[in-house]
């Protein structure tokens, strides 16, 4: 699947896979959007029906009109019907729907389930909500609040629908703007929960980092904001990049700048002693094998790949940068936040090794919910 956009855009693959399935899925979410929002117009257009309907011939028979029809529903605990509920495997269908949204959020373990009452302890029991379409927990105590309540989702002021949707629209590459527009909501409503996915991701991607070792590509490049304050060429930051070819996992640091001093640590914090490093001619990197580093390197100027051995080529690293730089601008043009975007791509770039677009967005989604999980357990050990 690895081709080099950066020789040819329209050739790249995975960046031809990316913009469809981005398209498609932009398409079919408005869809469904639109459907549902015409279905539950109709739907209030004949429960108001029904409900004179009823009036009238409540009125006819004389006896006394119930305020509600969901009274039966409220009353069923609702926990094993969503622990058990079959989710659409098209995420779209997911996506825009409160109660799929509800039931994947619990089964996936991005919201865990309370099983006792804050206020007596006493054991709890889920319920549906007719009005909003996700779930309160109910006690015998009189407790109730909504399942979102008292979660790591809560400051957020979103109901479960959206808070999946700007997931996995913002992870799966989505501009602002998109979400913006699928969501019907403004940046002041989304942009505190994307930082805080940035955040968890960026942590979790740093804590689980292995200590690369084998054979290790290493470059640096210049990220340039295109902002239009800024003047144009002009070298706005400088990264510096490790990929370890065994594992195929990359890292990227801001660097102050490109001296020995400031990269020789980085190098050897990331790797383990006696990794294999292959360069280009940049003098920082001289040193290398003082250090207990065996270094090989490729003249730039005159080749790609070493013409004595075919492994000695800087690719991965050079086609990483490629993606990063698409990847990060589309999201953030004036790299704000740089490091944050690095290391969320550091940690996107994995699942790029799948054969085709969805099994990577699938295996995303699975990676993004265990490290919310993992992101909730640490909060409950502090907290506790
Ligand atoms: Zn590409
Ligand atoms: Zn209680």
């Amino acid at each position: 699947m690895i081709t080099d956009h950066n020789k040819d855009k329209n050739k790249c693959n995975h960046c031809i896979d990316s913009a469809n399935v981005k398209n498609e899925l932009l398409i079919v979410t408005k869809d469904h959007l639109y459907t549902t929002e015409a279905l539950d117009k109709e739907e209030q257009r004949l429960y108001k029906k029904y409900m004179k309907l009823r009036k009238r011939r409540a009125l006819a028979a004389g006896y006394k009109v119930i305020a509600t029809i969901d009274e039966d529903v409220l009353r069923v605990d609702m926990i094993d019907n969503v622990l058990k509920q079959e989710i659409p495997n098209s995420i779209f269908s997911v996506i825009t729907d409160q109660y799929y949204s509800s039931c994947f959020m619990i089964q996936t373990g991005l919201v865990q389930l309370k099983k006792h009452c804050s206020q007596c302890a006493g054991k709890v029991g889920l319920y549906f909500d007719s009005g909003i379409g996700d779930f309160n927990y109910k006690c015998k105590c009189g407790e109730m609040w909504n399942y979102l309540d008292k979660t790591i989702w809560k400051d957020y002021n979103l109901d479960s629908r959206r808070i999946l949707t700007i997931l996995i629209m913002f992870l799966t590459g989505c501009k602002p703007i998109e979400i913006k527009k699928l969501l019907i909501s403004s940046s002041r409503e989304y942009r505190p929960l994307e930082k805080l996915i940035k955040k968890v991701i960026s942590e979790y991607f740093v804590r689980n980092l292995p200590k690369f070792r084998g054979v290790v590509e290493i470059d640096e490049s210049a990220f340039r904001s295109k902002s239009k304050t800024r003047a144009k060429n002009k070298v706005d930051k400088w990264v510096f990049g490790l990929y370890e070819r065994e594992r195929k996992i990359v890292y990227m640091e801001i660097v102050k700048n490109r001296r020995e001093s400031t990269l020789i640590p980085i190098i050897q914090k990331i790797c383990e002693p006696g990794t294999t490093i292959i360069s280009d001619q940049w003098g920082s990197y001289n040193k290398l094998p003082d250090y207990g580093f065996p270094h090989y390197t490729v003249d730039h100027s005159r080749f790609f790949v070493n013409p004595h051995s075919r492994e000695i080529h800087t690719q991965d690293i050079e086609i990483s940068w490629g993606w990063a730089k698409y990847e990060i601008r589309r999201q953030n043009r004036i790299m704000h936040n740089l490091q944050e975007y690095l290391h969320l791509f550091c940690w996107k770039r994995q699942f790029k090794e799948y054969q085709d677009k969805v099994t990577e967005t699938t295996a995303l989604i699975k990676g993004f919910c265990e490290i919310f999980k993992d992101y909730q357990m640490r909060e409950k050990k502090i907290e506790n």
